[in-house]
């Protein structure tokens, strides 16, 4: 059996089976695609050390890394079932049952779309889901944030101080978010906010030039003029294969401590499938750093 086995090959996984490979442990490393979410990514600039990088190079330079090391890495496999006994039991969607004495699920997540016409041919051309990462790219611009729940109403609020102008398109008649974030969404001079409107398509040629909303009371059709466009309707953790015996939150977060370690003994948890209130590569990383000298930790105990 493995000392660790790491189930997700983003950046937590990589970092994950980097640390517990140094303790000289058996380690392995399950991961349907290697890079993750990195390998979606275009231009990275606060992946602190490096000015700039690219997500496939990124990818490559994890997986270089990884394999510095004596890591079993098992690509393009996917997991679909954790069990607890004697040791833990990770099965494969080909068959293959790995036993391990400790388990890192570093699994990520996925931004939920919201499937309209132009979604995805704008992506990276206008269409964006990370105001951290991409908001400096539209600097001075006007922009549109698809969701007015907490994470869409942030984005606003963070956006609405670089960019030239933030439209929110919100479903529902209401907001979502926390009073004291409307409050202060509502404060700012280059905010508008639009209710009850359902995104019909994101218009461009080359890149984004625009969004088409319905107002849905009425049926109108609205289009706005502008470059950028944020889907902030969800961040959803790839979570949905794990038992009921690992706790998670409302939203399928798998709920860690400061040890990176789950509600069950031996199962560890790192970066965008955690309770981690930030998702970021860099983050990540260092939950994949704790979550693997938390699994040690716990090795060298039981
Ligand atoms: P992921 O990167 O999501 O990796 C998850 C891994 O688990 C993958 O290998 C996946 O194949 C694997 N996996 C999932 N389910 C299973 C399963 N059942 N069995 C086996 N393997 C499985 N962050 C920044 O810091 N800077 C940026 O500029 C930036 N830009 C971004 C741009 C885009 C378009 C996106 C989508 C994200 C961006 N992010 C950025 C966020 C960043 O990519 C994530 O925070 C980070 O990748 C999370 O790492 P992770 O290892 O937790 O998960």
């Amino acid at each position: 059996p493995y000392d660790v086995l790491v189930v997700g090959g983003g950046p937590a996984g990589a970092s994950a089976a980097i640390y517990a490979a140094r303790k000289g442990i058996r380690t392995g490393i399950v991961a349907e695609r290697f890079g993750g979410q990195v390998m979606d990514t275009v231009g990275i600039e606060n992946f602190i050390s490096l000015k700039y990088t690219e997500g496939p190079k990124l990818a490559a330079s994890l997986e270089e890394h990884v394999k510095e090391y004596n890591v079993d890495v098992m690509k393009l496999q996917k997991a679909k079932r954790l069990e607890k006994k004697e040791l833990i039991e990770v099965e494969l969607e080909n068959g293959a049952v790995l036993r391990s004495k400790t388990v890192i699920l570093s699994t990520g997540a996925r931004w939920r779309n919201v499937g309209v016409p132009g979604e995805a041919e704008f992506k990276n051309k206008g269409v964006a889901y990370c105001p951290h990462c991409d908001g400096p790219l539209f600097i001075g611009k006007r922009v549109a944030v698809i969701g007015g729940g907490n994470s869409g109403i942030e984005a606003a609020i963070d956006l609405a101080g670089i960019v030239s102008h933030v439209t929110v398109l919100e479903f529902l008649p209401e907001l979502k978010a926390d009073a004291v974030l409307q409050e202060r969404l509502y404060s700012l001079p280059n905010v508008t906010v639009h209710k009850n409107v359902q995104t019909k398509e994101i218009t461009g040629t080359d890149k984004v030039n625009g969004i088409t909303y319905i107002e849905r009371d009425t049926g109108g059709e609205q289009h706005v003029e502008l470059e950028g466009v944020f889907v902030q309707i969800g961040l959803v953790p790839n979570t949905d294969w794990l038992g009921e015996d690992i706790e998670r939150t409302r939203m399928g977060e798998i709920v860690v401590n400061s040890h990176g370690s789950s509600s069950v003994p031996g199962v560890f948890a790192a970066g965008d499938c955690t309770n981690s209130p930030f998702k970021q590569i860099i983050i990540s990383m260092g939950s994949g750093a704790t979550a693997a000298l938390g699994a040690f930790d716990y090795l060298i105990r039981n």
